[in-house]
């Protein structure tokens, strides 16, 4: 009895903590928050040792004899435990070393299990066979080495709920019954608030392309502003990694002062020219862009010193900066110019456009005397440059394709530019498509004199793109489309929802 009312409690609690959060969500989502919070729960069990059921992890059943086994959540992955090692030292040298490895682990599971049910009459080997998003059902390997390998003689049990008829039996309240008006589970239909949120939006090349991926996933973090919670790390990801090699291309092209640990960029008087000798002085000064690096590591971070593996992301940082001075010398050179002058960096825009706001960041624009424009970004994510095609043709291509994601940004960057031009103070911007070209950045892929190219985007191809966006944001704002799943189920793979979406 003791047991049930801490389960008792425990949900209680659980449920109470959505309960004071109220959010607009639909029971189906509720349920799954629920049980979401319910499986991160743990009871401390009391019990008899000699009498009666007993509940215990499969470490404390080793050395102990059972008539009777029943063992919960046989499932792959979950018994045996999947490994995930957070060590930095390869399977290989942990074999080379005799340290423990996965397979000392798997075995060590492997002579839990053997071990427990040896000398059991009857053993029950229990799992979910539900397949859900990632989630694939599948039975532990040990009822496969059971059945296949060994032979045993083992019966199935399959027990289901009718959930249909759950459904139609289950009270509905009247929130319930609004809810299902607004939608099965796959779809949410847009609310009047839901068209005013649209209506407020200021979106983001990303956001559309959030949208064009999976409606549901934008209905989540745009309309109900849900977002993943952050994550507090003493280590750098890969985000913040493309924000510090950013700060640092920014203070680079600003000043030799922003370029001082601490120092503050501020914005520089434009146009500034950046010269050949400025570039090769810099690549000579190694150290202090290092300097720059740890100092803007230890700012994003808040820690008072780089350590550990963030020593190692600050090299590759570095080495990302050097790419990029090169590659600049590399373009100097092929235009035989002594210098590039910097029109913006970092340059913030929000703009009307068809109907919307649009905002963003431009890394920067520079231009060689007499020459075009260039709309620069940095990549620093896995992007490859070498797949991008701006022709019209690729307007169709599916948004989740890289390439088109590119085009995009960059057709968005470029209408920024234009509108920029019109503005007070936008008079460096060119006025016309054709003074622009679109240069990508990778500075990982940026080797000795590589010279990044330079995407001329075409007339016909910014048409075809405009009319693109066009029938997405009257798409998002018709009443009458609602919010639907992505059909691609890798859109899923990394979605900050999945467990709230019930994919
Ligand atoms: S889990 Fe998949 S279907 Fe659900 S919101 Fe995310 S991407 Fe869309």
């Amino acid at each position: 009895m003791a047991f049930e009312t801490s389960f008792a409690k425990a949900a209680h609690n659980a449920i109470n903590q959505l309960v004071s959060n109220p959010l607009p969500i639909k029971p189906a989502t509720f349920s799954r928050m629920v049980d979401r919070l319910v499986s991160g729960i743990s009871i401390p069990f009391e019990g008899e040792p000699l009498k009666g059921l007993q509940v215990m992890g499969p470490m404390e059943s080793r050395c102990l004899d059972f008539n009777n086994l029943i063992v919960l959540s046989c499932n792959e992955g979950v018994f045996p435990r999947k490994s995930v090692s957070s060590s930095f030292i390869p399977a290989e040298l942990r074999v080379g070393f005799g340290l423990p490895s996965y397979d000392h682990q798997d075995e060590m599971w492997a002579y839990y299990f053997y071990r427990m049910i040896a000398r059991a009459k009857e053993v029950w080997l229990l799992y979910d066979n539900r397949t859900e998003g990632l989630k694939k059902g599948e039975e532990s390997r040990f009822i496969k080495q059971l059945r296949y390998h060994l032979g045993a003689d083992i019966t199935d049990w399959t027990e289901h709920i009718d959930a249909k008829l759950l459904a139609e039996t289950a009270d509905k309240t009247e929130e319930d019954k609004v809810e299902a008006d607004r939608g099965n589970d796959d779809e949410v239909v847009k609310s009047a608030e839901d068209l005013a949120a649209i209506k407020e939006l200021v979106l983001s090349a990303s956001s559309l392309e959030t949208y064009v991926a999976c409606p549901m996933k934008f209905y989540f973090s745009k309309i109900l502003g849900l977002e993943a919670p952050a994550e507090v790390s003493e280590y750098l990801d890969g985000s913040s990694l493309g924000t510090i090699f950013h700060s640092t291309m920014e203070a680079l092209y600003t000043s030799d002062d922003a370029m001082k640990p601490g120092g503050v960029i501020s914005k520089p008087t434009v146009p500034h020219e950046i010269t050949l000798g400025y570039l090769k002085d810099w690549l000579n000064r190694k150290e202090e862009i290092r300097q720059k690096v740890k100092s803007l590591i230890c700012e994003e971070l808040k820690v008072p010193e780089v350590t550990g593996r963030n020593l190692v992301m600050a090299d590759v940082i570095c080495q990302y900066v050097v790419n990029t001075l090169n590659a600049d010398v590399a373009y100097l050179e092929e235009k035989q110019a002594s210098c590039f002058r910097i029109l913006s960096l970092e340059h913030y825009f929000c703009m009307d456009f068809l109907d919307v706001k649009i905002s963003g960041l431009i890394d920067r624009v520079d231009q060689v005397e007499g020459g075009p424009v260039r709309v620069v970004d940095y990549k620093t994510g896995s992007d490859n440059p070498d797949c991008l095609g701006l022709t019209e043709e690729k307007v169709d291509l599916p948004f989740t394709d890289y390439r088109n994601k590119a085009a995009i940004q960059f057709f968005l960057y470029d209408e920024a530019a234009l509108h920029a031009s019109s503005q007070k103070g936008g008079e460096l911007f060119p006025s016309s498509r054709e003074q622009l070209v679109n240069t990508m950045y990778v500075p990982f892929r940026l080797s000795g004199k590589s010279v990044p190219v330079d995407y001329d985007i075409r007339l016909s191809f910014a048409d075809a793109m405009k009319k693109k966006l066009q029938d997405i944001i009257a798409d998002l704002q018709d009443p009458a489309k609602p919010f639907v799943r992505t059909e691609d189920e890798n859109t899923c793979q990394f979605c900050d929802f999945k467990s709230i979406c019930g994919r």
